[in-house]
């Protein structure tokens, strides 16, 4: 199985690499590429009004039309195995009993925490250790009070840069805008997000050790990004009415992603070659789900998952 950088590199003109390299890192399989671009260009893959959002709120309604009751702000602390077999969750204290149990979180959590790494699961104890996996990222993004006519993808060369830590320096930025979704911003005004490769280890550690400057630097990288655009997008800056900046801290502390990887397992080729088992030898009754399930992650990958995993627990 060909790498990106394998097929990319056939290419003698320096754009056309750029452009590829844009899209997929070098290292992922080029599998992963053409099933990127085939499922946009068949019109395939799309963009859901009201964002990932509305994606949940529709779940969450299905869900509980169905009898389900959900409790949210529950982090799992355990996952309760007696005799080979899960009867229950322990979350903040309280015990919950169960016949069977779907994690659809972190994979490093499930089995080294939740589970006390006391079971094994030769595949995803060799990938958690080595795979290579989506890099840290922070999320800039800008709520505008007018809209620029901005298309849903852009990306411009930034050759002042942008630094994320102190050993990385941006020099592309792609913005996402959302001009098209009614419900990302009200009438007439707009909103974009920007997406830069970072570290986990620096903001993790400012964010615990000094939280003003954690801060401090958080307003600084959205200046400097605000700054770019507007170099580019005459006016940008003076219509930021609203800002949020998302650090790999940031996804640590709200999804609890192993390594702040937010969209789990790389899809390189050995990693696109795995057929990661959903079960965990000696626990029955315990089914895996979401993005670690599944080499190069994403949000349908998570769904398909979800549902397999539930078929798999009726089944028993
Ligand atoms: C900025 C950004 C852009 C992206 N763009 C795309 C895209 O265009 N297309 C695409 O397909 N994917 C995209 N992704 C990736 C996609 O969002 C993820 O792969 C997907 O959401 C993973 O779904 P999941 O259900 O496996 O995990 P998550 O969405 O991380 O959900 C896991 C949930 O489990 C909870 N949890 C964790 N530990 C515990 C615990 N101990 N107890 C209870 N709950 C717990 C977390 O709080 C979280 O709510 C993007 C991600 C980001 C951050």
């Amino acid at each position: 199985m060909l790498t990106v950088k394998e097929y990319t590199e056939r290419f003698t003109s320096g754009t056309v690499k750029a452009l590829i390299y844009g899209l997929m890192p070098p290292g992922y399989t080029v599998v992963a590429l053409f099933m990127m671009l085939g499922t946009r260009m068949g019109g395939n893959a799309g963009y859901p009004l009201g964002g990932a959002r509305e994606v949940m709120r529709r779940m969450e309604d299905k869900y509980r039309s169905l009898g389900g009751t959900i409790r949210f702000h529950s982090k799992v602390d355990e996952i309760v195995v007696e005799s080979g077999r899960v009867t229950g969750l322990r979350s903040k204290g309280d015990l919950y009993n169960c016949d069977a149990v779907i994690a659809a979180c972190d994979m490093y959590d499930t089995l080294y925490r939740m589970l006390g790494g006391k079971y094994a699961h030769g595949q995803l104890d060799a990938m958690l250790r080595s795979s290579e996996l989506f890099e840290p990222i922070c999320a800039v993004s800008f709520g505008l009070k007018r809209r620029f006519g901005i298309p849903f993808s852009q990306t411009f060369e930034c050759p002042e840069g942008v630094r994320t830590a102190p050993d990385i320096v941006v020099n592309r930025l792609s913005l996402q805008s959302f001009e098209f979704d009614p419900s990302a911003a009200p009438e007439n005004k707009s909103s974009v997000m920007v997406l830069l490769a970072s570290r986990l280890d620096y903001w993790q550690k400012l964010r615990e050790e000094n939280k003003a400057e954690y801060d401090a630097l958080k307003r600084r990288l959205a200046d400097e990004v605000a700054d770019a655009v507007d170099r580019r997008i005459p006016g940008f800056k003076d219509a930021v009415e609203v800002t949020d900046v998302a650090t790999p801290a940031t996804y640590v502390r709200y999804a609890n992603l192993y390594k702040g990887s937010w969209e789990g397992f790389a899809p390189t080729p050995a990693a696109i070659r795995a057929n990661i088992r959903k079960t965990v030898d000696g626990v029955k009754g315990l089914y895996l789900a979401g993005q670690w399930t599944t080499p190069g992650g994403g949000i349908c990958t998570a769904v398909k998952s979800g549902k397999d995993a539930v078929r798999a627990a009726m089944r028993g």
